[in-house]
């Protein structure tokens, strides 16, 4: 198994779509994210706040890391004076402490607001409701620190593709609803991360702009 190759067969399946690929480095060691890096892939993701913030010294400071594992509150002071973007956002306390933090390091921290799309009552994630409770409180709060650019959703795992579609398309429809509505200076709906190893096909014809990948990239995890 070769990592550049994995990762040049995604960026040609990409092409000229506006679509990135985020490389989910998670339970892989710092040398095989080193590799990927070296085939020039600048953007990683990784589930744990203890382990993304073992890497991040590791590894070259250009790297833009991505969390996108559920994130309890008291922990986003480890990652926040690097992380580029949190995928995993699900709840106003979440939101303010991610603000608090960004604002002690000086920083702004981009983030995407999960939404529950999946059958599975295990997945994370906010209701239709409570992401435009999140939203509105947001355009009230106005922070100075986070920017919110869009939505991040995980279909069900299931072998059938058409309750996959349906779930996406759900999502980039609801994208589509809300950022009319919500137009505001630290919000600007225009991502949508969508789509993993098993159904990033279906994602980018969805209207996918970040898919994220592990498996297919760094191979199987144990
Ligand atoms: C692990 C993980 C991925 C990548 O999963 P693969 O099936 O290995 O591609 C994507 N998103 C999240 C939130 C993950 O935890």
């Amino acid at each position: 198994m070769n990592i550049a190759d994995n990762i040049n067969k995604y960026l040609k399946e990409i092409g000229d779509r506006n679509c990135k690929l985020v490389a989910i480095s998670k339970t892989k060691p710092v040398d095989m994210i080193r590799n990927a890096y070296d085939s020039g892939q600048r953007i990683f993701g990784e589930n744990k706040v203890q382990e993304l913030a073992d890497k991040y010294p590791q590894l070259p400071n250009d790297i833009q890391w991505h969390m996108v594992g559920h994130l309890q509150s008291n922990k986003v002071k480890y990652i926040a004076p690097f992380v580029h973007l949190i995928h995993s956002v699900d709840s106003i306390k979440l939101l303010k402490e991610i603000e608090k933090q960004a604002a002690k390091h000086d920083r702004i921290i981009f983030c995407l607001l999960q939404v529950h799309i999946a059958e599975e009552e295990t997945k994370f994630g906010l209701t239709e409701e409570g992401l435009c409770q999140v939203l509105d409180e947001v355009v009230k709060s106005g922070f100075e620190h986070v920017k919110i650019n869009g939505l991040m959703g995980m279909a069900t795992y299931t072998p059938n593709d058409e309750q996959i579609r349906r779930e996406f398309r759900y999502l980039k429809d609801l994208l589509d609803t809300v950022s009319l509505k919500y137009q505001y200076g630290s919000i600007d709906l225009a991502e949508l991360s969508i789509g993993m190893s098993g159904d990033y096909k279906i994602a980018m014809e969805e209207g996918s702009t970040m898919i994220r990948i592990g498996t297919g990239v760094f191979g199987a995890r144990h």
